[in-house]
């Protein structure tokens, strides 16, 4: 399901419990939180930060109790690690450091995305509008957009991250981190003996969204599927237990028909480009006519692909002479 809330415990075949703690981070956007009772104690990712999600978070532990007599509570967790740096699962760390003795860690590429925050959502917004610029999409539509993405973010505060780490063991205890770039720059799965966390990488139901590397480096789809293709690679997993809806029996039928669902949209992609289209077009094409988020979604979704299109030369720009006397123009593309 979706936004299944119910708390689950897994076993791991070394014997470590591990909860899952679902949280509401937006309306009708459950984000599961999990609890890894390895030494130290471990909790994956926060949710949103909204006043609802942190007490949502601190009942599921009262949960715990309940459902499974686990008598554990926040202020038990010794480690908080995040998945990845967006803000459905990091915008809760001041909520849970200032709850428990948690050091806070990150991959060090969404490092700055925690310490840096409003630096980088400057900066990220910057590169969004030129991107949104060059789409044909209509410009005061461009503006409201821009107003949209700055507000479902403006709330969180900065703080320092106590550590950092990439590929490999995460300090001390059994979590080894997979680099997974691609949703994100910092992205990792984190693997605990036959479990594997995939955090926003790979999905039971939905394939997470992508957006362009011109937006935001490390990320794209060429990222994306080089590191579907790289988790594949990790043997040993009994279940995949992803950042949102439900626990994967089997993750390689889901990494490969994830991997199918991209190659049918970049085919999508292409048929629309036998004719001169902007990203606003194919847009149009892929998603038909969206709604608030929805729009900014589809068009980074469109950009992806149309960007790992052009990457591999399979499309190009037909407009090029104002490409040559324009800073920024409107991009048309078409299918070589
Ligand atoms: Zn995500
Ligand atoms: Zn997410």
């Amino acid at each position: 399901m979706k936004n299944d809330k119910t708390l689950r415990k897994y076993k791991s075949s070394g014997g470590v419990d591990v909860y899952k703690l679902p949280v509401e981070a937006f309306p009708n956007h459950v984000t599961n939180c999990y609890l890894v009772m390895d030494d130290p104690i471990t909790l994956l990712d926060t949710a949103s930060g909204w006043d609802t999600a942190n007490a949502e978070l601190a009942a599921c532990f009262d949960g715990l109790r309940e459902k499974f007599g686990a008598k554990i509570s926040l202020k038990d967790v010794g480690r908080l690690i995040i998945t990845h740096g967006h803000i459905d699962h990091f915008g809760g760390v001041n909520f849970v450091v200032r709850e428990s003795a948690a050091e806070l860690g990150i991959h060090e590429l969404d490092a700055s995305v925690i310490q840096n925050f409003k630096e980088r959502l400057l900066v990220s917004s910057t590169n969004l509008h030129l991107f949104l610029a060059r789409s044909g999409m209509p410009q005061e539509e461009v503006g409201a957009l821009l107003q949209l993405n700055k507000w479902s973010k403006d709330t969180f505060v900065a703080r320092p991250v106590d550590f950092t780490f990439d590929e490999g063991q995460v300090q001390r205890g059994k979590l080894t981190a997979f680099h997974t770039p691609g949703h994100c720059p910092g992205q990792v799965c984190l693997r605990l003996d036959d479990i594997l966390f995939t955090a926003d990488h790979v999905l039971s139901r939905i394939t997470p969204n992508q957006s362009p590397e011109a937006i935001t480096r490390w990320t794209g789809l060429g990222h994306y599927v080089q590191s579907l293709k790289e988790i594949r690679k990790v043997d040993g997993i009994r279940i995949g237990l992803g950042g949102h809806e439900d626990e994967m029996d089997d993750l390689d039928a889901r990494i490969l028909a994830t991997l199918d669902f991209h190659d049918s949209r970049l085919n999508k992609t292409l048929d629309l480009l036998k004719e001169p289209k902007t990203v606003h077009d194919v847009s149009r094409g892929l998603f038909g006519k969206q709604m608030n988020y929805n729009i900014l979604l589809a068009m980074l979704e469109t950009g992806a692909h149309m960007e790992y299109l052009y990457e591999r030369g399979r499309i190009a720009v037909t407009n090029i002479e104002e490409v040559e006397n324009e800073l920024n123009p409107v991009l048309v593309y078409q299918q070589q």
